[in-house]
Order: C-alpha cells, then sequence, then structure tokens
C-alpha cells in the first residue's frame, strides 16, 4: 500500500505512558494534579527561560486553544456588542470566542511579510471604529499563522496606544520567537494549542499564557464552573468546564521532553522545501521575511504563480492527494466566510491573493526528506507537463 503522508500528524515520544501510568498509580484521574501541574511549570519555563520581559508569566493548562481564546475575552470583559480586532487570515476558532461572549469580531487584513495581522491598517481601521462607533474596541487578536511570528511588538505598541489589551493567538507558533522572545509572551494573554495536529498534542487541549499569578488563579476560577470558596456550590459568574484532565496533561509533559526535537525537524524540513523550490520557477516558498523572525515552520507554506507555472493550487493538491500526498489550501479569510458575511472588515487584498494562491505542504513528525524531494519532483515535474501541453 502507498504510503500516506500527511500534513502534521503527531508522534509520541514514548514518555507520556509514564506520566499517564503515575497519573492511574496514584488515582489523579481527574482535572487536577500533578501532571497538571508539572505540565504548566514545563511550559512557563521553555516559553519564559533567559528572557526578563516575560517574567512573572503564568500558564494556565485547559481543555482546547478555543477555551483559552474565550477565557482571555472573559477575563479581558468582552460582553455583548463590545467590539474586538481580529486578524482576518486564520482558522475560525481565533474570531469565534468574541461571538461567544454576545461580541463582534472586526476583522484586519494581513501584510504580505508575514501573512499576520498588517499593523498600520490595524491602527487606522481602530481609527475608524471609534468614529464610527464612539466606543473602543475592547481587544485585539493577533495570530502567528503556520508559526510564522506576526510584527507583534508593534501591534503591541499600537494596542498600548489606543489602551487596547493583545491577545496573541500562537496555537500555531509554539517555539516560534520574535526578537528574540517567545511567540506567545507578547501580549497581555498569549494561547497555545495542543491538538492533535499542531506542534505537541495533549490529544486535545491549549493554555492561557496569563501576565501574572493573580490573572492565572482567575482563569482557572472560570475554567472550573466559577465555584466561590463556599462549603456548599456558590455562584456569582457564570463559569465554563475548562481545565484540561490530569491525563491529558501527562501525554503533554512527555511531549514536552521531544518538543525541541520536533521543532527541528519542521525547521529541517522547511529548509530543504525552501531550497529545492529556490529551483523552481513561479513557486514562492514563505520564509522568514527577516532575521527577526525565527518561525517554528508548523506547517511549510507555498504561493503557486498559476501564470508561470500554468497550475493552479488546486491542481497541485489533486495531483498529489492521488499520490497519497495530503496538502491544503491556505486558510479562507474570516471576512469571506459565510457565518460573518455581515461584520465588518478592513481588507486590502494581501489574505485574499494568498488564499487563491497558496497550499501547506506535509511539515509534520513523520515526514522525511525523502519524502519532501519527492513532493518537491511531483510539483515540478506536474509544472513542466502544464508547459509541455501548452507548447
Ligand atoms: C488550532 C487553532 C486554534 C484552536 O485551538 P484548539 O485547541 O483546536 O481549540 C486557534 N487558533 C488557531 C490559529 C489554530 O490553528
Amino acid at each position: 500500500m502507498m504510503k500516506r503522508i500527511h500534513l502534521c500528524m503527531c508522534r509520541m515520544s514514548g514518555a507520556e505512558q509514564k506520566f499517564i501510568d503515575e497519573a492511574f498509580a496514584e488515582e489523579w484521574v481527574v482535572p487536577l494534579g500533578p501532571n497538571v501541574d508539572g505540565f504548566e511549570e514545563d511550559l512557563k519555563k521553555y516559553l519564559t527561560a533567559g528572557d526578563p520581559a516575560s517574567e512573572g508569566k503564568e500558564v494556565a493548562a485547559l481543555s482546547a486553544g478555543t477555551a483559552a481564546i474565550h477565557l482571555a475575552l472573559v477575563l479581558l470583559g468582552v460582553g455583548k456588542d463590545d467590539e474586538v480586532m481580529c486578524q482576518s487570515f486564520t482558522f475560525a476558532a481565533s474570531a469565534n470566542p468574541v461571538v461567544y461572549q454576545g461580541g463582534r469580531p472586526v476583522f484586519v487584513d494581513s501584510e504580505p511579510g508575514s501573512w499576520n495581522m498588517d499593523p498600520a491598517l490595524l491602527d487606522s481601521a481602530i481609527a475608524d471604529r471609534v468614529e464610527k462607533t464612539g466606543r473602543k474596541p475592547k481587544a485585539i487578536i493577533a495570530v502567528h499563522l503556520y508559526g510564522m511570528p506576526a510584527r507583534i511588538d508593534e501591534i503591541c505598541a499600537i494596542g498600548e496606544k489606543w489602551g487596547i489589551p493583545v491577545v496573541e493567538d500562537a496555537a500555531e507558533a509554539l517555539g516560534s520567537s520574535y526578537r528574540g522572545r517567545k511567540c506567545g509572551t507578547y501580549g497581555h494573554f498569549g494561547i497555545l494549542s495542543f491538538n492533535g495536529n499542531k506542534m505537541i498534542t495533549t490529544s486535545g487541549g491549549g493554555a492561557l499564557i496569563c501576565p501574572d499569578m493573580e490573572s492565572k488563579k482567575r482563569a482557572v476560577f472560570f475554567a472550573t464552573q466559577a465555584r466561590e470558596p463556599f462549603p456548599y456550590y456558590q455562584h456569582e459568574h457564570i463559569g465554563f468546564n475548562y481545565r484540561l484532565s490530569n491525563i491529558s496533561a501527562g501525554i503533554g509533559r512527555g511531549q514536552m521532553t521531544v518538543l525541541d526535537e520536533h521543532i527541528d525537524h519542521h525547521r529541517r524540513l522547511a529548509a530543504l522545501y525552501q531550497e529545492l523550490f529556490a529551483k523552481v520557477d513561479g513557486i514562492t516558498y514563505h520564509a522568514n521575511p527577516s532575521p527577526e523572525s525565527e518561525s517554528n515552520y508548523w506547517l511549510s507554506t507555498i504561493e503557486i504563480d498559476p501564470e508561470i507555472t500554468g497550475c493552479t493550487p488546486e491542481m497541485v493538491r489533486q495531483h498529489l492527494a492521488n499520490l497519497n500526498v495530503e496538502t491544503r489550501p491556505l486558510w479562507k479569510p474570516m471576512h469571506l466566510q459565510p457565518v460573518y458575511a455581515d461584520t465588518p472588515a478592513y481588507v486590502n487584498g494581501v489574505s485574499e491573493h494568498l488564499f487563491g494562491r497558496g497550499l501547506c505542504l506535509p511539515s509534520g513528525p513523520w515526514v522525511t526528506p525523502e519524502d519532501v524531494k519527492m513532493i518537491v519532483d511531483e510539483i515540478t515535474y506536474l509544472i513542466s507537463s502544464q508547459s509541455a501541453s501548452l507548447t
């Protein structure tokens, strides 16, 4: 049978089982316990070690990245009819929690270098919202898409200028850094995802990176049904069931032992794709736009120029699908999604251009350098067969 090559399929280190066995042996099969504490500690160390700017940050382990974004908005007081500036070029999970809170996302397009939120456009969009509604947006959600760092310091500076906190969606960017600082530690809150296809997995899970212990405690309070400290169950707020289980956190602790190895692997594949595609006319590999950006290259992504190659991304996708290779178009911008048809959006054409031309290529721990060579060879072959049929 032909081997199936996935975009990013999780891989266990072997250490996960030990943490799970310990949890069973000690009967910690609940959403608290030593693995939850241990996993949070591991993440905190990984994100903040050697970085004075992120001193004091705390991490809360949660059931999903989406839950982490939702809790960040709850803690920032986003409520009914509040507006939240949100990157349009992203996965729906970045924006949906705004709607959970009865608020309204306002979408902001990307800049060509990082493919993430355009800081200048964000600034003018906020000014326009203030003028149109007479109120400031409550938060800014910026995303490091595909692991590529956004220009997050500029985005945070704009947030500061307007007095609007930034939520940094680093779901795809665990291990990426910008100007030497880890993605997820710039914003007022940062979020991570440990879904099955991300850089590491807990079989489903996420984390909220909090500015201090006080806000972490607040996050955990809301994540555990907002139970007030009484002997009986007393509730003064609406809470959620968003904590990570001690079993899932055990998987997370095991995964932390191979995080660096996974990131090195993604980066090695990225370097190889980049080297091989440099020889292919009409294909642009999406590499770090400046030495300040250090992507984890969660997924390797390319732009395909149909005029030069004679190929659309869909032709490439189908050709590779026939060879059992999984590829995927880039995220469809939120301002083009039917569910967000009536949502305000500040667009500049960048994300629409990318959606029309881009493709994600296999990049996970099971993908080998030989797979990468085969994939680039097949794309090159497809392009040459198109130009041959033109002449
Ligand atoms: C995966 C992802 C999320 C949501 O994380 P889950 O753990 O799946 O809830 C949010 N934002 C982005 C950009 C993602 O890729």
